[in-house]
């Protein structure tokens, strides 16, 4: 009996030392410790062994069995390092690969041209205040001088809400309500989106933004507004550049001008881009006017104020060269890398 487990204990761990894979141990495994193995017929033959030698002979299977296990035990573990081992050897780190880039986005063209101009005004000493876009129309209108039946409320220019609630046709409404708040002086640009029920054109949209600012205080006279205005264009287009300051009407200033500056392109001699006059418009600009600033508690005879508007899609195809308004609202990405 003990021949026959010394020589069942060979073949088997023999076979273990030939297994090349899990697999092939555990069929050594069902072939001699399964329920049909052959260990497991020795156990079953003991009814033939006699009486007194069934503890030894059941003692030797069990020694014969734990060898067995330790063998397929430790067989398995070697194996299984050494297929880590060359899973980790196929599947080494080429540093030398470029990684996967991230896709990071960047500032709309709008909007660093809006942080150029906050930059300056903040520079100034200006506040950056924002304001409603869905407005009354009391502040949108009837504060800034544009009462009932002025052409500016031609339903055509003004997507209106309700009768008195509109989507504001520009930004001056926040100067009403910043006026309105009464503590002077102000000094204070207010950007923001407004509306126009405009037709889609490489100059226009429904929706564009604009950058309004404010200055009231005692003592302000055209020459504040002037010199702002020459100090606001050069930061933004260069030292060379020179305004000019054509006379204009809005209802909410008086005086009004527009402003142009020189063509930054070719300094005023005259080419495509300026369309050969030297000259290009940016914004709109005036002294407040007495009746905006008594609608709005402030006493005329005590303050005085200037204001001035500019588109800043204006200042971003401008300053970007870009020659289509659309384009800045495409959100092409081809595009918008560019800048
Ligand atoms: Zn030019």
């Amino acid at each position: 009996m003990n021949e026959k487990l010394q020589s069942i204990k060979e073949e088997a761990i023999r076979q273990i030392k030939e297994s090349d894979a899990p697999e092939k141990l555990n069929d050594v495994r069902v072939k001699y410790l399964g329920k049909k193995g052959e260990l497991t017929a020795v156990l079953k033959s003991m009814k033939d062994v006699a009486k007194e030698d069934r503890p030894k002979v059941g003692q030797m299977v069990n020694e014969v069995r734990a060898e067995i296990e330790t063998a397929l035990e430790e067989t398995k573990k070697q194996m299984e390092e050494k297929i880590l081992e060359e899973k980790l050897k196929e599947e080494v780190i080429d540093v030398t690969l470029p990684a996967k880039k991230n896709l990071v986005g960047h500032r709309h063209p709008n909007t660093i041209a809006l942080e150029e101009v906050e930059r300056i005004f903040i520079g100034m000493g200006y506040e950056v205040v924002e304001g409603p876009e869905v407005e009354y129309d009391l502040y949108n209108f009837e504060k800034l001088n544009i009462p009932e039946g002025h052409p500016a409320k031609d339903e055509q220019d003004t997507f209106y809400i309700t009768k008195d609630i509109v989507l504001r046709t520009q930004t001056s409404p926040v100067q009403a309500r910043v006026m309105e708040q009464g503590k002077l002086p102000i000094r204070m640009i207010a950007p923001g989106r407004v509306f126009r029920s405009d037709e889609v054109d490489a100059t226009h949209s429904p929706s564009f933004h604009q950058i309004e600012g404010l200055v009231i205080d005692k003592n302000i006279t055209f020459a504040d507004l002037k010199g702002t205005l020459e100090e606001f264009a050069k930061e933004l287009f260069g030292p060379e550049t020179k305004t000019k300051f054509r006379p204009h009407h809005f209802p909410f200033t008086e005086p009004s001008a527009e402003v142009d500056v020189s063509c930054f392109k070719c300094g005023g001699k005259g080419c495509r881009f300026c369309k050969g006059s030297g000259w290009i418009e940016i914004l709109g600009c005036g002294m407040v006017h007495p009746h905006v600033l008594e609608m709005c508690g402030i006493d005329p005879n005590e303050y005085t104020g200037f204001a001035f508007g500019v588109g800043l899609e204006r200042i971003a195809l401008l300053k970007y060269e870009i020659d289509d308004m659309r384009l800045l609202y495409e959100n092409d990405i081809r595009f918008l890398k560019q800048f």
